[in-house]
């Protein structure tokens, strides 16, 4: 199973704690970039769920629009792109809350799936998942088995889609990809480490695999965007490999077949996936 998912946002989104206030005197490069994922999809006949931040459906309507029109899932990618562990519980709540209802009053539809920016959702916060299930989300993607600079759940104990249950609440969990090397777990299917990787180790990888959730940005395609704000080191592993991951794109669409969220969530038998209690 090959799962195709974006991460809709704008390339200025990457920034640790951006503010929002800030954000409409930044050049917008999300329509272009979309647009070039959107024509590749159609091309190869592929559909995918867009992870849609809030601001995005609010700032630029007609493109969320489109990509509901064309017949993809829109799915929440929160509403300002926070770090899911800086919230109090009821601060997640009201962003997850805004986020879906601007959404859905948009694309007139409901929104059942989430995935946390920076996949966020990390074990200290695992108990903010009910707030989801309050908000009409079924289905998250939100846990990331590596831990990274901003996210990651430790230990997660399934690498394939599972239930999670609590007392109070059930969400089916699509965890991203990651692959063993030896005692390592490595991630390759999206954002940087797609970009950084040969495209030869991305197909041998996506091969072996049985079960692939990928995760791009419209701005994992962009090699043109401008500096920001960081350190040398930070602004060049945003953009490194931005210039050629589009031809490497075309490439896996052309050699794998994809579904979204949505049609893998019917192929699966969900009485016989792993139940993660907690
Ligand atoms: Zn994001």
């Amino acid at each position: 199973m090959n799962i195709l998912t974006i991460d809709l946002e704008e390339w200025f989104h990457v920034v640790f704690e951006g503010d929002p206030a800030g954000w409409k005197n930044k050049e917008s490069r999300v329509m272009k970039n979309t647009e070039f994922v959107l024509d590749e999809l159609v091309k190869n006949d592929i559909k995918a769920t867009f992870f849609t931040v809030g601001w995005i459906a609010r700032e630029y309507p007609d493109l969320v629009k489109k990509i509901n029109n064309a017949g993809f899932e829109i799915g929440s990618h929160s509403d300002f792109h926070r770090v899911v562990y800086k919230f109090s519980k009821s601060g997640f709540k009201a962003d997850v809350k805004r986020s879906v209802e601007s959404l859905e009053a948009l694309i007139g539809k409901k929104v059942t799936s989430f995935r946390a920016p920076y996949f966020s959702l990390t074990n200290s916060v695992a108990g903010y998942l009910d707030t989801l299930v309050e908000n009409g989300i079924e289905i998250d993607s939100s846990v990331c088995p590596v831990v990274t600079k901003y996210g990651g759940y430790k230990n997660f104990p399934s690498n394939e889609p599972c239930l999670i249950k609590s007392e109070h609440f059930t969400i089916k969990e699509f965890p991203l990809s990651s692959y063993r090397i030896f005692s390592k777990q490595i991630l390759y299917s999206g954002g940087g480490y797609f970009r950084l990787f040969p495209f030869a180790l991305i197909k041998l990888l996506f091969k072996q695999q049985q079960y692939n959730m990928t995760y791009f940005h419209p701005h994992d395609f962009d090699g043109r965007q401008p500096a920001l704000n960081l350190s040398l080191i930070a602004d060049t592993r945003r953009k490194i490999g931005a210039a050629t991951a589009g031809d490497k794109f075309k490439k896996l669409l052309a050699s794998f077949n994809f579904t979204d969220i949505s049609a893998s969530d019917k192929l699966i038998n969900w009485d016989q996936v792993p139940v993660v209690n907690f």
